[in-house]
């Protein structure tokens, strides 16, 4: 199946002529058309522009660039110019908000020549871990439809998985790529905060927000991540730090690597098949020739809840922009400008947008922001300081990605925290700042993905990514394929 490509071998086909730009664009869209379905993954399409933009490749025949006329899907809050793009929100999708503007990273692409080709669903407005928050419904996994596909990049995480693209892009404030890509069997990567441009990114919490990709190799991410890193002028939180080679370093194997296993995530109550995943993955390791170390983060059992207070104070701000003055939902009859504003978010907004802006206004208030805010900002800080020290004796700590495997849709609807706790291994890094990512390591006894978790110092996507492929070229996880016909 020519969408069930990764770019690498895309890349050789095109420029061997093998096979064409448009055939490939053709490729995704029939199976978009096949079986989304199934799955909804894709919440726009944007099918005639991306032919378009494939046959111009064609013409030019020129594919230096191993991006040049790969067919992607964006995770529904990426702007681009002319597409309709509504973070999966019904305050954006009334009138389908159209930005007049691409984000960095999608102009990035766009110059390395890859076609963006639909968006993906997404929990609203990014704020979930299984896109059942959209208001276009649940993403289902490609592994078991009656499951979810992980949020909030969930669509993104089951489209590269079904083979609807051949990579996708996400976000990742609390989780959101590798989470999804460890329920969807992919590899998804959490850059450094400061590494990748938000700039034309929907925001959730902006001291947290990341971008990054979703594919089917480690080697894949790489070849993204060298497209999209680097400082950029219209996102003044992107650093001015050089962006290595990252695919030739992919090559320097686990010679010298030391890996860290801390102790406070591998805790009782997680499934035993991921446990089992992980301790396997990390002999694996082991037989690679890197070091192993038993470490501690004693700070971790912290994270959870510290995220969960700056979350919805930096959504709290975030979401004010939605006033329904100037785009999106609107209301008929209103009797001031209060009552206006009043219908229009309380008619806009889903459940769990408005239950996090309300937790946020509260702990931001007067009386409770040194009690919540400022507090959660020390434990942030001394979570930082556990992986200061932790990177000074190893290179890449290892984790699982979640508890459990994909769970069933429907599963925590009438529990919030419950589903805030299906992040308990992913906020960590995020407090932290650092990168992470997502590869596959193993299946349940049901057949569904297991997903192992790296995280380096800041700046270090290099080291990661040379130890997630030394590990995928050991391994045969991320060539199974789910059947979904
Ligand atoms: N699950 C987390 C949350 O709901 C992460 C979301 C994200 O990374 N966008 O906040």
């Amino acid at each position: 199946m020519l969408s069930a490509l990764t770019i690498a071998q895309a890349h050789d086909k095109l420029a061997g002529r093998e096979v064409s730009s448009n055939e490939l664009v053709r490729a995704c869209i029939e199976r978009i058309e096949k079986i989304d379905g199934k799955i909804n993954a894709v919440v726009h399409r944007n099918f005639e522009r991306a032919l378009v933009e494939a046959n111009k490749i064609d013409d030019d025949k020129k594919f230096d660039n191993p991006l040049t006329g790969i067919p992607y899907l964006a995770k529904d809050v990426y702007c681009e110019e002319g597409v309709p793009t509504t973070a999966c929100s019904n305050i954006l999708r009334e009138k389908n908000y159209v930005p007049p503007f691409d984000s960095t990273t999608t102009k990035r692409l766009k110059t390395a020549g890859a076609i963006s080709i639909a968006k993906t669903n997404t929990d609203e407005f990014t704020m979930g871990c299984s896109t059942e928050s959209s208001c276009y419904g649940v993403t289902r996994n490609p592994w078991d439809t009656s499951r979810v596909a992980g949020g909030s990049s969930g669509g993104s995480a089951a489209g590269v998985c079904a083979g609807e693209g051949i990579f996708a892009l996400g976000t990742d404030t609390g989780g959101s790529i590798r989470q999804p890509a460890g329920f969807c069997g992919i590899a998804g990567l959490r850059t450094t905060y400061g590494r990748t441009s938000r700039f034309g990114v929907m925001s959730m919490a902006s001291s947290l927000d990341t971008i990054g990709p979703l594919c089917r190799t480690v080697e894949d991410l790489a070849i993204v991540l060298q497209a999209i890193a680097g400082k950029d002028p219209l996102d003044a939180t992107t650093a001015d730090m050089p962006v290595p080679d990252y695919r030739a370093d992919l090559k320097k194997g686990m010679k010298g690597i030391k890996i860290g296993i801390p102790k406070e995530y591998l805790i009782k109550g997680m499934s035993n098949e991921v446990e089992a995943s992980v301790k396997a993955a990390a002999e694996a390791f082991g037989k690679l020739g890197a070091t192993l170390a038993d470490i501690s983060l004693p700070h971790t059992k912290y994270a959870l809840a510290a995220y969960y207070v700056l979350c919805p104070c930096e959504v709290s701000s975030n979401m004010a922009r939605y006033d329904g003055i100037r785009y999106g939902h609107t209301a008929g009859k209103y009797k001031n400008l209060l009552d206006y504003y009043e219908q229009v978010r309380s008619t806009g907004f889903g459940p769990e947008v408005k239950r996090r802006i309300m937790i946020g206004t509260y702990a931001l208030s007067a009386g409770y922001y040194d009690a919540y805010y400022r507090q959660a900002q020390k434990v942030r800080t001394l979570i930082g300081g556990d992986f200061d020290k932790a990177f000074r004796s190893v290179d890449v700590i290892l984790a699982p990605v979640s508890p459990t495997p994909a769970f069933t849709i429907g599963a925590h609807a009438d529990d919030p925290v419950a589903l805030y706790l299906e992040d308990i291994f992913m906020d960590g890094a995020v407090m932290a700042g650092i990168p992470a990512l997502s590869v596959p390591c193993g299946f349940s006894g049901e057949g569904l993905p297991i997903g192992l978790q790296l995280m380096s110092a800041r700046w270090q996507e290099s080291t990661i990514l040379r130890a997630a492929h030394a590990y995928e070229q050991a391994t045969e996880w991320h060539k199974k394929l789910p059947v979904l016909n």
